[in-house]
């Protein structure tokens, strides 16, 4: 099936087996947003693993699982750009400056963001600025936490059986409250199945809007911390129930409400602290 992979012989280095795979060439003085899944290494794209070895520098986030950096290009400046030990986050605008910075020095600078860069990533701002900038950019597109970190817990987002839709929701906005400009009644009502990001803090409160809003007190609660990776753990509960849970839940963690977390029982394939399937 990757025969088109192998149709030049490999020449050097690392990443030799992708060269002559057609991909676009890393331009000096252009920014790439590339996603890299929710968290094993091997979630990212060809694309995204292609212009990992091309690039000169390295902006990455701190949900970019470990090991990522390890297949850049060895002489690729890495530079973080998350929270660490819980010192404030660079801004936002602070991190697009940097882009622009190294981009107008002629480097080729990879963004690099947990996930896919366009899902509750920013990704949106960072190009709109770049675009303004007149820098030319391209986006790799990454897996998301919502729906490749529920796939690692053995839970499908879509079941013909249980839903014809999917609504992702972020947990909180941009001054870390609940979302204030989301019409909780109509969210409630809008999918059998809710994925939400970031909503670990105020899953309470959010549980008692969709209650409600009219969603069944029964409805299923899975919540998948540190999805695909050795660190994954699952919680599950109902709706009704989500007040009695332990404070501690392990973040990051995607929560799913609705009927699929049910396949879990059956389909629960990751045994992530050893890195087998269960299923050989
Ligand atoms: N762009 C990312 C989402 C960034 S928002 C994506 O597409 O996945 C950050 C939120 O994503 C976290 O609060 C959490 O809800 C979710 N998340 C990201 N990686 C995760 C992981 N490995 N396991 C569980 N949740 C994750």
């Amino acid at each position: 099936m990757l025969g088109w992979l192998r149709r030049k012989a490999p020449t050097q280095g690392h990443f030799a087996r992708l060269d002559g795979a057609g991909f676009a060439a890393f331009a000096p003085g252009s920014v790439w947003l590339v996603g890299a899944g929710p968290g094993a290494p091997g979630l990212i794209s060809l694309l995204g693993y292609h212009a990992l070895g091309e690039a000169d520098v390295v902006v990455y986030d701190a949900l970019v699982g470990e090991g990522f950096l390890d297949m850049a290009n060895p002489k690729a400046e890495t530079v973080f750009a998350g929270k660490r030990g819980g010192k404030p986050s660079p801004k936002q605008a602070d991190i697009t400056l940097k882009l622009i910075d190294y981009a107008r020095a002629g480097k080729k600078v990879l963004r690099l963001k947990g996930g896919d860069p366009m899902m509750f990533g920013r990704g949106g701002e960072e190009t709109e600025t770049l675009a303004r900038e007149g820098i030319p950019f391209r986006i790799v597109p990454g897996i998301t936490a919502g729906v490749g970190g529920l796939a690692y817990a053995g839970i499908p987002v879509t079941h013909r059986d249980t839903n014809h839709a999917v609504m992702f929701l972020t947990g909180h906005d941009d001054k870390g409250g609940v979302p204030q400009g989301a019409d909780w009644d109509a969210v409630a009502k809008a999918a059998p199945v809710i994925v939400m990001y970031m909503a670990v803090k105020h899953l309470g409160s959010i549980s008692a809007k969709l209650l409600a809003g009219g969603r069944d007190p029964a409805d299923r609660v899975a919540i998948v911390s540190h999805a695909a990776s050795p660190k994954q753990s699952v919680i599950e509960t109902t709706l009704a129930q989500v007040d009695a849970l332990p404070g501690d839940i392990p973040t990051p963690a995607i929560i799913v409400i609705g009927p699929v977390s049910r396949y879990r029982e059956g389909l629960d394939w990751y045994v992530g602290a050893l890195r087998e399937n269960r299923f050989g």
